[in-house]
């Protein structure tokens, strides 16, 4: 931890004031009406500074129209406020390298996230929310990133990005419900919540902390909505990136984001801070001991990228089960879309409004869905040292039951579209302001595109449960249980996806379709052909580190597939539709294709992504026998 140097004005008192305190100057530039709130966020940390023996460790004094200082002055500490949509919150703070003594902060708080709608949301693709919280992208990416694909960097903070992308989720839930008076208006709670969060995160960064990740798995969903606990943390600590909570119409509201530090908060600042009279290295080991404590769970932005397995260390997720709280998230975004376009635009406005809080649920629903996809194949991940107070191992694999349920809501619901009024997609138009300060419009279409949205969307959670490194984990867990233990296999796993996919074809009833109501919806076909592409790169094209057992278990699935199809085609009593017969009749020839293909590079992988042959696709090669025009590049 880097940090102040905080020093008690009277070493040997109990609670002394500090020798110099951490001052932070708020500029005049912060509004009038919203200072007591960023006072009150900036002090929330005397509360860990207290526990100390600290009285006003951290103080905050208001610019003055007279005060000539300049806030790049190295000996002052400031607050500066702008609305520039620049997404970033955390100024440079400059440290001793030798020492890791800070020595000057300064924190430029962007607040445009106060504000529910913004243009850009307008196309909230998957690539966008991919980007936005380090998920898995949809492949290949098309079209041009909302928020480009910048890695995030350690000492980066992109809170305010997301939490823009929070107060427009907010805006559009309040909007739909029928909540707010003026729509699209966020509620002054609401409001003072979110700063009051945003600015205990970036002052937290200025203290010497770092992000945690997993500190939003701390408390039940329960725990966080009891209206008895309003005044507690629900949350380990204000380091983490918070989504909004919102309940479900007819529930009580509980607080939207935790309004205090919490536990590991306390305890990081202890760490850092805290008087040592004797033995310090003693001491800090000791504080550090209690890392297997409830509250004090640590995952910060390297354990917290795309490959990564721990499925609770996530931005902007939400409870100790985020299973159930996607569920919940899921179950809301299905209640509101129907709603939508009455809800958010009034007589006399365009209807901008409806495509931004379409996209952005449609968005919410499909994040969710990452986030379960997490869980399977997923690696529980603690730093606990060994003797720790209630210390964990290192790595454990996700439970065999925690995997079977996300797979279970992925089939019942990800696989599936959201539910949305057909009509209602035709109102959603977007903005046509061209000017100086407006940022481009990146639309491809002008109209909505449905089917490109959920497919992509399902194409990301598709590659995240079927890719090298998640069928790998599987199978590694099996190797890693003890001897009696539940696992989910890899089997099991390859099985349930390929029938959740294909579930038409498990029973298929007796009767007639059209091609008006066929019998395998669009968005399913496209989910199916998503899959066969996925299914024939395993057997095909193995990623480097595939295991070789999903190879040949997908070949044993995808023979017994076409079997299923060839029967449904066969069916006697079945009357297709143009629409599923064609889309059977190719799947059929496709993975006859991808059966015959393979063979020849038996057990070698054909590396990431180097050379190989596409099976699908434009870049489609014929596949040849002649060893050296094949020519993989190995790594
Ligand atoms: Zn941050
Ligand atoms: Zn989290």
């Amino acid at each position: 931890i880097n940090r102040w140097d905080l020093q008690k004005l009277d070493p040997a008192a109990k609670v002394s004031p500090p020798k110099n305190a951490i001052i932070f100057h708020m500029e005049k530039t912060v509004p009038v009406n919203l200072r007591p709130i960023v006072r009150a966020g900036i002090e929330e940390w005397n509360k860990a500074f207290d526990k100390l023996g600290f009285d006003n460790a951290v103080e905050v004094r208001q610019q003055r129209d007279e005060d000539t200082w300049d806030p790049e002055d190295v000996n002052y500490n400031t607050f500066r406020w702008i609305t520039a949509e620049a997404g970033f919150a955390m100024g440079p703070s400059r440290v001793n390298p030798l020492t890791g003594q800070i020595l000057d902060a300064d924190i430029i708080f962007d607040a445009s996230f106060l504000r529910s709608w913004k243009t850009s949301y307008e196309n909230f693709t998957p690539s966008a929310v991919a980007a936005l919280l380090d998920l898995e992208q949809p492949i290949p990416t098309k079209g041009p990133a909302l928020f480009g694909s910048r890695r995030h960097h350690h000492a980066d903070c992109r809170l305010n990005e997301g939490m823009q992308h929070q107060s427009s989720l907010a805006g559009a839930v309040f909007a739909a419900q029928g909540l707010t008076a003026k729509r699209g208006e966020l509620p002054d709670e609401y409001l003072q919540q979110a700063l009051k969060e945003v600015v205990m995160h970036e002052v937290g960064h200025t203290l010497g902390l770092r992000h945690n990740f997993r500190a939003s798995a701390w408390k039940t969903l329960a725990e966080m909505d009891d209206p008895a606990k309003a005044n507690e943390p629900t949350v380990g600590s204000v380091m983490d990136y918070l989504p909004v909570n919102i309940v479900p119409a007819g529930t009580k509201q509980p607080v939207y984001y935790t309004t205090t530090l919490g536990p590991y908060d306390h305890w990081a600042i202890e760490y850092g801070y805290k008087t040592v009279a004797g033995d310090e290295n003693a001491e800090l080991a000791k504080i550090a001991m209690r890392s297997g404590e409830s509250g004090l769970d640590y995952s910060t932005d390297e354990d917290t990228e795309t490959n990564d397995p721990d499925p609770l260390s996530n931005r902007f997720d939400l409870s100790k089960d985020p299973i159930a709280h996607a569920q919940r998230q899921m179950a809301l975004v299905n209640s509101l879309l129907p709603k939508l376009l009455e809800r958010t635009v009034e007589n006399g406005e365009g209807y901008q409004r409806a495509r931004q809080a379409f996209g952005v649920l449609i968005g919410e629903y499909y994040k969710s869905a990452q986030f379960v996809a997490r869980f399977i194949g997923g690696v529980m991940v603690h730093r606990d040292h060994k003797g720790d107070n209630q210390a964990r191992p290192p790595f454990k694999t996700v439970d065999a039951a925690q995997q079977r349920a996300a797979m279970k809501q992925l089939a019942e619901q990800a696989f599936h579209a959201p539910k949305y009024d057909p009509a209602s997609l035709n109102s959603l138009s977007s903005t046509n302001w061209r000017h100086w300060g407006v940022p481009r419009s990146s639309l491809d279409r002008a109209e909505y595109p449905i089917h490109k949205t959920i497919s992509d969307f399902q194409e990301a959670i598709l590659g995240r449960t079927l890719n090298h490194l998640t069928l790998s984990r599987i199978q590694d867990g099996e190797a890693k249980a003890a001897a009696g233990e539940d696992v989910y296999t890899l089997p099991e796993h390859l099985k349930s996806v390929i029938e959740s996919v294909f579930s038409e074809l498990t029973a298929p009833p007796a009767g007639e379709f059209n091609n008006r109501t066929p019998y395998i919806s669009s968005f399913r076909r496209a989910l199916q052909r998503t899959a066969l592409k996925r299914f024939a790169d395993i057997v095909a094209k193995p990623r480097q580190g595939q295991p070789e057992d999903a190879r040949v278990l997908t070949r044993m699935y995808l023979n017994e597939l076409a079997a299923k199809i060839d029967a449904a085609l066969g069916k006697g009593d079945l009357k297709l539709d143009d629409y599923t017969r064609a889309h059977l009749t190719d799947s059929r020839l496709r993975i006859k294709q991808v059966l015959e293909a393979e063979t020849e590079d038996f057990g070698k992988p054909a590396g990431g992504g180097g050379g190989g042959f596409f099976i699908f696709g434009a870049e489609a090669e014929p596949r040849t026998r002649n060893l050296e025009a094949i020519a993989p590049e190995q790594p």
